[in-house]
Order: C-alpha cells, then structure tokens, then sequence
C-alpha cells in the first residue's frame, strides 16, 4: 500500500461513520441535492438509525413515503413473496395482483366501472402520464398553480409552479400556465375551451403544505366541467390515507377527471402491485384512517396548545402538518430537530413538516411536541449558518 493510501485511511479512521459517508457520497453521487450529513441504515416502525447508532423519530417518513413505517411484516412479507413466486411480468401478460390493485384503487378512488388505473414507478411518472392525457385532448393550453410541485421530469416539472426549480432546464414543453393557487377568480379568468386541463393538488406539500381554501376544489371542478377541461388532482403527497381519509380530495365532494399517486401507495417501494396491496389492506385492517384522522388533531392541538412565541398555528390534516412559524427559523429547527432525535423538514422558511409513518404512535408523538419547545429555542435566534438540504 502507497502512503498516501495509509494516510486517507489514517484520516478516514477519525471520521465518524456519517463523516465517511458523506465523503465518499460527495465523490460518488451528483450534487442535486447536496450532500446529507446523516447515513441511516436501518428502521422499524417510526424510529431510524444512523451509521453511528444514533435512533430518530421519524416524523417525515422518507417524505411521506413510508406509509406503514419502516420494515412493516406486512411489507416485508408481500415483497418477499411476490420475489419468490414470479418476478417482473412485461406488458404482453396479465397478472393477478396488478389486476386486483387496479380494481381496488378504483373502489377507493369511487369510479369503479366508470375509470381506469396506469401503473408507472413513482409520481412524477404519474405526473407525466396525466400530462400526457392532456396533450390527447388536442387543446394548446394547461394551467397549473404557482408554487405547485409534480416532479422533476420535464413535463411533471413544466407544471410545477417553482421557476428556480424550471429555469435550469428550460425551455420546457410549451403551453403551461400557473395561476395563483386558491384563487377561484383567477381560475375563472384563464379555463376556456383552449385548455387542456388544470392540475392541483388538494393540500400543497412541497410548497409548504398549504390546504385549498374551503369551495376552490368544487369552484375548480365547475369551471373545468364547464369548458371540457380536464381536472388533474395530485394526490402524490396527500393520497392513501395521509390526510386521514383515502384521499384528500374526496372531503371536498368532488370527482375529478385523473388522479396521481404514488409515495405512500408503494409504502416504500416504487411500487409493485403486491406491497401496494399491502399497504392498502394494511390500513384497512388497522383502521388506519380514523387513527390518522385523530393524531393528526392530536398533534396540532398539542403542538398549538404550547403557546411556543415561534409558533403561529398548524395547518394540513391528517398526519401531512405544517407548523406554521412566526419567523424564518424553518432550517434551523430542522437541523436542530434532527440533533433532538427527530426528522422533520421545512418546506418553507417558516414551515416545518411533518408527514409521518400513518402507524405513528400517540406516545411518540407526545415525545416530539414536548420536545419541540427546545427544538425552536435551540433554533433562534439566530438561525445557525448551517442549512439542512431541502429536496423540495
Ligand atoms: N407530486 C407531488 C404533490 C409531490 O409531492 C411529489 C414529490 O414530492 C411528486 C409529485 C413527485 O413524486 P416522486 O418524487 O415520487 O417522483
């Protein structure tokens, strides 16, 4: 061995396991979304560990990927059996689970018999199809919302509301326009017989979890119905009982024309029919919904009820929250979260997220609003230099 070899391997041996981590992330992977500072390597339930050891809450679940936590025997054993049984099937075959799947998102979505289901790996895919099928009505036009997130390929992200994520890539597929999001008026202004179709999400996530005021969604649904154009709700983040009903904008009485998913349907996985099955029966049977429904209230009543300076008030439903803050100290209580045990993001600089497992405890909850109080004085201010990443 050369010296300079023993010498890296004499500093390597200093480094803590999440040091040597990021290095040789740093030299191996693309910088897109910076290098994270923390190496997990394993999870049960809502609770991950590091390289070194050290366990956290995790209050983000990927994000908002995790549905049924981390190695949830119902998982584990839908993935291994599908493995060991028939793998990949192409598209020349029928298969019994995808077929099953299918039917029961349909059941769930309220149009069985009157819609259809496409499978692809992830929602941007999801995103791409849906904009795809605007394409087919033959119009020129799609509208989208500002600040809007739907993924990072090109048409997924040509309708994503956020110019700084779009302007290193343009020039993106034409025909996109955003509107302010919750804005009925606005939509009234720009849906007419040339659009295509108008993609929302009920609650947007990545832009800071911001729930559509009561009446948009219906407002939304009668304009687009008026003029022939599509309806597109996003429920990558708020779909699959994340907001404590199966989807998001079902509490608004609505239909729409397509709807996305993706994340907490895979509970893991970039899908696959089996473990999506899981995870569905798995909330099902454990009555998931109701028990998101309710520490999700749980959780703002705790978090709100501290009376926290930094603390404005909680919105979203379910277990998708943002704690809205009174100051721009989102980064820092995130990384000073992350310090205190618990993973949490701020979408927003003054939004912390939390999209937990939906098997989430009441009691590890509990130990998150009482520690929040320390989370928030710790973080300002003033906000630490440091910047946790965002992938948003
Ligand atoms: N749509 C919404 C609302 C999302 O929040 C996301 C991801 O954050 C996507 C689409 C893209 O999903 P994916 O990361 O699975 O491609």
């Amino acid at each position: 061995m050369t010296a300079p070899t023993a010498a890296t391997n004499v500093e390597q041996q200093q480094l803590s396991g999440n040091e040597q981590a990021a290095q040789r992330w740093s030299q191996a992977l693309m910088d897109n979304f910076g290098v994270p500072p923390v190496e997990l390597v394993s999870g049960s339930g809502a609770v991950v560990t590091d390289v070194d050891g050290r366990q956290y809450l995790d209050l983000l679940g990927g994000i908002a990927v995790n549905s049924l936590g981390h190695a949830h025997p119902a998982v584990v054993r839908a993935v291994s059996e599908q493995v060991a049984t028939l793998g990949h099937v192409s598209n020349f075959f029928t298969h019994p689970t995808v077929i099953e799947l299918a039917e029961r998102l349909l059941d769930i979505s309220g149009v069985r018999g009157n819609g259809r289901v496409i499978f692809g790996n992830s929602g941007t895919e999801a995103s791409e199809a849906a904009f795809k099928m605007a394409r087919r009505t033959g119009r020129p036009r799609i509208i989208a919302a500002d600040g809007a997130f739907h993924g990072r390929t090109m048409g997924a992200l040509a309708v994503t509301g956020q110019p700084a994520k779009r302007a290193p890539f343009e020039p993106m597929p034409p025909g996109v326009e955003f509107v302010p999001y919750g804005d009925v008026s606005a939509l009234e202004n720009a849906v007419d017989g040339t659009v295509a179709a108008l993609f929302l999400e009920p609650i947007m996530g990545e832009a800071g979890v911001i729930p559509a005021p009561d009446g948009y969604l219906a407002a939304a649904r009668r304009i687009t119905a008026e003029h022939g154009a599509l309806l597109i709700i996003d429920e990558v983040q708020t779909g699959i009982g994340r907001t404590g009903g199966w989807l998001a904008h079902q509490k608004a009485g609505i239909v729409p024309d397509v709807i996305t998913l993706a994340k907490g349907l895979g509970g893991g996985m970039p899908i696959g029919a089996a473990t999506a099955l899981a995870v569905l029966r798995t909330i099902e049977t454990d009555g998931l919904l109701d028990h998101v429904d309710a520490l999700g209230k749980h959780i703002a009543t705790g978090v709100e009820d501290l009376g926290h300076p930094l603390v404005g008030h909680v919105r979203g439903a379910g277990l998708l929250l943002g704690i809205v803050l009174t100051e721009n100290v989102g980064a820092g209580a995130a990384l000073a979260a992350r310090d205190a045990g618990f993973i949490i993001n701020a979408p927003a600089p003054d939004v912390l997220r939390l999209a937990p497992p939906l098997i989430l405890t009441q009691e590890q909850a509990d130990s998150f609003v009482a520690a929040l109080p320390g989370i928030l004085d710790a973080a300002a201010p003033p906000a630490p230099a440091r910047q946790i990443t965002e992938k948003g």
